[in-house]
């Protein structure tokens, strides 16, 4: 097992092991693989869970169900914490991302996540993303930080999501109960039978179980990300990670993803516009496998936004040679056609990507 860019969602009862404020208990073996991935060049996104457990004793509160306001004021509190918690353990700078559903829901915005993501990446900053607990109502929530982890995934187009807690990985039984139960070391396919293994959590400090951690390897392994459910608890994990081996439950990604993904970009994605280009980035896109730049588009035509899908014109022939997904609106991308795209921040005032077409969003036809 080897991966390029990974989500490593870790769960509350490693952030906070008690329920009572953070500790560096589970941290500090986790924040050293996560410096172990990067000396290897390995992209690492963080989305970490704890907040309302980190600011539990400091909110004061009744009986253990707690109200939502109570658990949203818990998350304020707890999220400063929490980051600082990471932070202690990290050389290199660590930044927030506070999200919920309906940013991810909205190409807009869902652009803006996949872009700030990319140039801290870029950068060496570590990613730190929660779900904005103390803004969202219950039905624009994704509700877990295990769903919310495979959604971020897609959005940073990551390989591999590694969802660590204090459970080895899916069991034939629940291993709390049965001592004959048996980890499954790979999953193939998510059938009803792999849910009807998955208990109701009994630890009180998670919000998510088994059930959302095989529903979030579910969205991954479909998007074709490799996903591992893997315990957190056990330092030797991590070990075991660096030298490619599973320690835990491996969900298989789907294969056909990419070649869905370029089928959905072809047939069923409707164009907005045109990219008219020049000798050179024609064949740039055709015969390099490169990513379309400014520098080779001659005409923008049409009325788009950033997100949409465009045909990618050859001048020359007039042929649509490609089809994919414009970072830029048209009327920004009339004013940086042309431009090498170092200067794309001073035209602008914002660069929110130096590739007008990425390559892994454009199909040549
Ligand atoms: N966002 C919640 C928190 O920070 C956790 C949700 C979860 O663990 O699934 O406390």
């Amino acid at each position: 097992m080897n991966f390029k860019r990974a989500v490593i969602k870790v769960g509350s009862a490693l952030v906070s092991p008690e329920g009572k404020g953070c500790s560096g208990k589970y941290i500090l073996a986790i924040a050293q693989f996560i410096t172990a991935c990067h000396q290897q060049n390995k992209e690492v996104i963080l989305v970490s869970s704890g907040s309302v457990a980190a600011g539990r004793q400091l909110i004061h509160h009744g009986s253990p169900e707690l109200a939502i306001q109570t658990k949203q004021a818990m998350a304020a509190v707890g999220q400063t914490q929490m980051m600082a918690n990471w932070q202690r353990f990290f050389d290199v700078p660590c930044s927030q991302l506070l999200i919920t559903h309906s940013d991810l829901k909205d190409r807009q915005r869902y652009n803006n996540i996949k872009n700030t993501l990319r140039i801290l990446l870029d950068n060496k900053i570590i990613p730190i993303v929660n779900e904005n607990d103390t803004v969202a109502i219950e039905e624009l929530k994704v509700g877990d930080n295990d769903n919310l982890a495979a959604l971020v995934a897609l959005v940073s187009e990551a390989d591999s999501l590694f969802i660590l807690s204090d459970i080895d990985g899916v069991f034939t039984k629940d291993p709390r109960s049965y001592s004959d139960a048996k980890l499954i070391k790979k999953i193939t396919e998510i059938t009803d039978d792999i849910y009807a293994m998955a208990g109701v959590t009994k630890n009180h400090i998670a919000t998510g179980g088994m059930k959302t951690k095989i529903e979030a390897a579910d969205k991954a392994t479909e998007n074709g990300i490799s996903t591992y459910i893997i315990n957190g608890t056990n330092s030797q994990v991590f070990t075991q990670l660096l030298q490619h081996k599973n320690p835990g439950t491996h969900f298989v990604a789907k294969q056909e993803y990419a070649k869905a993904k370029k089928h959905w970009l072809k047939h069923t994605l409707r164009s907005n516009g045109e990219l008219l280009l020049d000798a050179g980035a024609v064949n740039a896109l055709v015969n390099t496998g490169a990513s379309l730049l400014a520098s080779g588009i001659v005409e923008v035509k049409g009325n788009f936004v950033a997100g949409d899908s465009v045909n990618v014109v050859d001048i020359a022939t007039a042929k649509v040679i490609a089809k994919g997904i414009c970072q830029y609106n048209a009327n920004d991308l009339q004013r940086i056609k042309g431009c090498n795209s170092e200067n794309i921040q001073q035209l602008l005032g914002y660069c929110s990507s130096q590739e007008i077409i990425h390559r892994n969003d454009l199909v040549i036809l």
